[in-house]
């Protein structure tokens, strides 16, 4: 590598502390000793995501190195594995969001009513989570989109369920808050987006201005040089259904999905309850390999053998195929929702596998991997300057806009980092409820938008502060108050005033009775002050009463003499000449 060459370091979701040292080039007792100095006790093994180990590379100031995130948010995702050139071509998995009272149901009930005459006789009999249907003689499989908490608890585990997302648009209203919701986790779940533009018999249905609207929200419709289909359809006629099945699978072709069929089955947990009389009640999603009743199966730190298998329809299904979702029984426990499952030869493998499951599940709560958040938690101890977390929420764009930039402008000298969690437009929702959760610090801030009941009662429950305003200073106010109070109380000590010791008629242990002349500034019961011989420090006292001529007096100011009774923690030998210099001492919060 020459001098000016840089050295790229991809890193996929996370790092381990040896892996980055490796790619380095540097000790990995460097890298430990480092991450040491920002507060983290690492080991060897421990996981560094992205961005703690953008911080910690900054630090070490390297010269031409630039970390890259890997984009593993691709088709491939982590769950499958690489292809082998035995792999078969398998049915998208597509997943229909969109603002309410657009049309997903409709559309969902449409198409499987349809299909499902044309096809198999018997109709659906059974309320799962996803679905299959036939177009042209190939198999396309929905997803009932479960919300997007349980979209994002997905993500978390690495899983890419969708290949595609058809975002429902009703035509005579336009792109709502939810709207963009859906555009924004089928982009950030790198899925491919399909717009069904709804309800073009009705009266008001205008889809020029509904493409408009998309293209404003970043979807720039395929008619207009973009790269977004959109299919103008009635859910509830049943027009333009066929274009836009015709559309899924064209978007599928030029995605090749595929999967290999000749490995062990794998796949996600996708919806588990238990029934009375059949016990857990798992619905699966096939992701790769071939399931068959019989085989033995392991989720996270559960296990089992397939008992029954049943296709969406409640059928019986002997093979399940990569994107087929089917309903198993037995498993001993409830796997979690989102959780991978595989195949595994024997029951032993199989208790096995869950007990390992088990344990690492348990570690990782032990030690969890240092995340950014952490880091800069473990960087605030240090320097004191504490974060706070806001999610805003306006009624239009301008209005989150203006909210942020001025929040942005509150001067929190340096002590307050203001982190904005997330913005969007709409009401505040489960998602913004959802993120807010488990850090105290963080605020939502709806600003002209209201908060569901269902949504106050979940923050109650969560305990997630919401706030609405609808006048921006009163927001902006309250902001600074909630980040004055994260501000610690600080000693704020006043001088107020100087005696010149004249004479010390008992010293004791905790206490001292002296006489002296006031030279500057007043003393009153309940100063406190230093003894101080020729700039050496002698001792601190408290003032406990104060004569004047022999009798109690309330104050001595500068030019009097008097009497003064002094508490004190340990013994002051207090002499003659001794100065006492008075003060006040207060705890005061800090203010902004
Ligand atoms: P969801 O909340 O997105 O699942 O919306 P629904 O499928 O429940 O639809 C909401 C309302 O819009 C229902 O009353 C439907 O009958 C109606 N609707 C859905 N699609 C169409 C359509 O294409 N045309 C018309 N006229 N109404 C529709």
């Amino acid at each position: 590598m020459s001098e000016n060459q840089e050295k790229v370091i991809q890193i996929a979701g996370s790092i381990t502390v040896d892996e980055l040292a490796k790619a380095l080039g540097i000790s990995v007792t460097t890298l430990i000793g480092q991450l040491f100095k920002e507060g983290i006790v690492a080991t060897i093994n421990q996981r560094l995501d992205f961005d703690t180990a953008s911080i910690i590379i900054d630090e070490l100031e390297l010269k031409g190195v630039r970390l890259e995130k890997k984009n593993t948010a691709t088709k491939t995702s982590e769950v499958r594995r690489e292809l082998s050139d035995k792999a078969v071509s398998r049915p998208p998995v597509v997943a229909v969001m969109g603002h309410v009272d657009h049309g997903k149901t409709t559309l969902l009930d449409t198409l499987l009513n349809k299909k499902t005459v044309e096809g198999e006789a018997g109709g659906i009999t059974q309320h799962i989570s996803a679905y299959q249907l036939k177009h042209n003689d190939r198999m396309i499989t929905f997803l009932d989109t479960p919300g997007h908490e349980a979209f994002a608890a997905i993500r978390q585990h690495g899983a890419m369920l969708t290949d595609i997302v058809v975002i429902v648009v009703a035509a005579d209203d336009g792109v709502k808050p939810q709207t963009v919701e859906a555009i924004k986790f089928a982009q950030g779940a790198n899925a491919k987006i399909i717009v069904a533009i709804n309800k073009i018999d009705r009266e008001g249905a205008d889809i020029p201005r509904t493409m408009a609207d998309l293209a404003q929200n970043g979807l720039q419709p395929e008619e207009w040089g973009g790269d977004i289909t959109m299919v103008p359809v009635s859910a509830k006629r049943g027009d333009n259904l066929d274009k836009l099945l015709d559309m899924i699978l064209l978007t599928a072709d030029i995605e090749e999905l595929k999967a290999d069929v000749e490995i062990p089955a794998e796949g996600l947990v996708i919806e588990s309850h238990m029934e009375v009389g059949k016990g857990s009640v798992v619905n699966l999603l096939v992701t790769e390999g071939e399931l068959k009743t019989g085989e033995f199966i392991v989720a996270g730190a559960t296990y089992g053998k397939v008992r029954t298998m049943l296709d969406f329809r409640g059928k019986p299904k002997g093979k399940a195929t990569p994107s087929t979702p089917v309903t198993v029984t037995g498993f001993k426990e409830l796997p979690n929702f989102g959780d991978k499952f595989v195949e595994v030869k024997d029951e032993k493998t199989a208790r096995k596998m869950a007990l390992l499951n088990a344990q690492s599940a348990a570690d990782a709560t032990a030690s969890a991997n240092v995340t950014s958040t952490d880091l800069l938690r473990m960087m605030n101890t240090v320097d004191n300057t504490k974060i706070f977390n806001v999610i805003i929420k306006g009624d239009v764009l301008g209005s989150v806009t203006s909210v942020v930039d001025s929040l942005k402008l509150i001067d929190t000298k340096g002590e307050i980092t203001l982190n904005i969690v997330a913005t969007g437009v709409g009401d505040i929702t489960e998602n913004d409820v959802y993120m807010a959760a488990g850090d105290e610090n963080t605020v939502i801030y709806g600003f002209n938008v209201t908060v569901p009941t269902n949504i106050s009662k979940m923050a109650a429950r969560d305990g997630v502060a919401i706030r609405t305003y609808r006048i921006i200073y009163e927001l902006l106010d309250d902001a600074k108050r909630s980040m004055e109070d994260l501000l610690d109380a600080e000693i704020v000590e006043t001088d107020q005033g100087e005696m010149k010791i004249k004479g010390v008629f008992r010293v004791e242990k905790s206490s001292i009775i002296a006489g002296g002349e006031m030279l500057t500034g007043k003393i009153e019961a309940g100063m406190l002050g230093r003894v101080i011989r020729k700039k050496e420090y002698i001792g601190e006292v408290e003032v406990v009463s104060v004569q004047k001529e022999k009798m109690d007096a309330k104050e001595l100011v500068a030019g009097e003499i008097g009497g003064i009774a002094l508490k004190t923690e340990h013994k002051v030998a207090m002499e003659v000449d001794d100065r006492l210099k008075l003060f006040t001492r207060e705890m005061k919060k800090k203010t902004l």
